[in-house]
């Protein structure tokens, strides 16, 4: 940052751009490579910091807007050495603006304003625990039994974009105009179902939290992300969402979500304990080689991840009991694991 003047000495387009925009860029690029070296230090799969051409750099942030941003009439935003912007605002915002970003998606652009609210009054408690197993027939089943369905508006979109992959793949020449054009179809139609998925995903979130003091799911970090086809890794991306989602909502209502190691969850009778494939009868249904209990196999499956975080939940406020801890403040937004 503090070379900032001699680059603007070197280069004088970088003097047409806000002080502060610049700042965040070596901001952002601090916080790649810090998280570089995190993700190595850790043995994770670490992927070297890339540089990222103008086709690739799609959005920059104004770290300290003015309170005044957007006008009163909410038509247009000011931006620092750009101007006033015309701006159609999605819905009303409150609170303290803390950040400002533009953003490019394709051809769209997007203002991003994030705010400072006040802490909300947690949820009352329901005395209702839940767990719930996550799948490819079914978005989530419940250990009470409720199915969430994977929904078909998400699935026509799907259906589209394969299409629209199939055209752009019949497309040759990969510098055409042709090309180009089909291939931000196809980019186009990924966002659109990247936000009907977050749509739903805020949805079932919010259903879960309302009703539920306590949620368990499983961990996806002990399930491996790596193993399997790769339609099993897209969903395990869109299940890691969801449960983020889900994290957030519950911290803001003070409720908790517990990820329980979800190995022989679907193996296991949750009424005898009795664990063993053949208890699977069929990717549907369970049956008990021990004890002879039939269920649905993922409703058996869901009660037993209920069961995992309960017992970790039982652990966890003794222990806060007997080291007299204070209780958990209600922003962590990361689940606890078991
Ligand atoms: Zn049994």
């Amino acid at each position: 940052m503090k070379s900032l003047p001699e680059v603007k000495a070197a280069l004088p387009e970088y003097v047409g751009v806000n002080a502060q925009v610049l700042q965040d860029v070596a901001k952002r690029l601090d916080k790649a490579y810090k998280s570089f070296f995190r993700r190595v230090k850790a043995g994770q799969k670490a992927g070297y910091p890339r540089f990222r051409g103008r086709d690739r750099y799609d959005s920059f942030t104004y770290p300290q807007p003015s309170q005044s941003s957007v006008s009163g009439d909410g038509k247009h935003v000011y931006l620092p050495k750009i101007g006033n912007v015309r701006i159609k605002l999605h819905r009303p915002f409150a609170g303290k603006l803390k950040t400002l970003a533009v953003k490019r998606e394709g051809a769209e652009w997007y203002a991003v304003l994030t705010c400072e609210l006040p802490r909300t009054e947690p949820l009352p408690a329901t005395a209702s625990q839940v767990g719930i197993d996550v799948g490819t027939t079914w978005f989530f089943v419940t250990s009470d039994g409720e199915f969430c369905e994977n929904h078909k508006l998400f699935q026509a979109s799907s259906k589209k974009l394969r299409v629209v992959q199939r055209a752009l793949s019949r497309k040759p020449k990969k510098n055409g105009n042709r090309h180009k054009k089909a291939k931000a179809r196809v980019a186009k139609l990924y966002r659109k179902t990247a936000r009907q998925r977050l749509q739903v995903h805020h949805e079932e979130a919010k259903k879960l939290v309302i009703k539920h003091d306590l949620i368990c799911h499983e961990d996806l970090n002990v399930k491996g992300m790596a193993q399997g086809n790769l339609g099993k890794q897209i969903h395990d991306v869109a299940w890691g969402q969801f449960f983020q989602i889900l994290s957030g909502k519950a911290a803001w209502a003070g409720r908790r979500v517990v990820a329980v190691d979800p190995r022989l969850t679907s193996q296991r009778c949750h009424v005898c304990g009795h664990t063993e494939r053949g208890n699977r009868a069929s990717q549907a249904n369970f049956r008990c080689l021990s004890c002879g209990h039939t269920e649905n196999a993922d409703v058996n499956a869901a009660k037993n991840i209920l069961a995992q975080g309960l017992r970790f939940v039982a652990q966890r406020i003794s222990l806060e009991i007997a080291c007299h801890e204070k209780p958990r403040p209600l922003g962590l937004l990361r689940p606890e694991r078991v």
